[in-house]
């Protein structure tokens, strides 16, 4: 387990996160992940074994259990935008 950040030598502090998966076109959403938050930059730091039960998670047909509607935004619209 990582207890200083590696970009910014930060303390680390273990908290379960939600984390936005992207696989393939999907976006997977996996609540409560054990994770390594940096203190200071914000970096997150999994362990290789949560990292891959994320991935068996978002690549499983398994039934989720919720879903959230995401809105899409093209970034050159912002100025247009109020
Ligand atoms: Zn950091």
């Amino acid at each position: 387990m990582v207890e200083t950040c590696y970009f910014c030598q930060g303390t680390i502090e273990q908290r379960n996160i939600d984390v936005d998966f992207r696989w393939g076109k999907k976006l997977k959403m996996i609540r409560s992940v054990p994770a390594g938050i940096c203190r200071q930059c914000g970096e997150r730091y999994f362990d290789a074994g949560v990292y891959k039960a994320m991935e068996k998670l978002a690549r499983s047909r398994r039934k989720p259990a919720g879903q959230v509607a995401v809105d899409v935004f093209e970034f050159r619209t912002a100025a247009s935008a109020q």
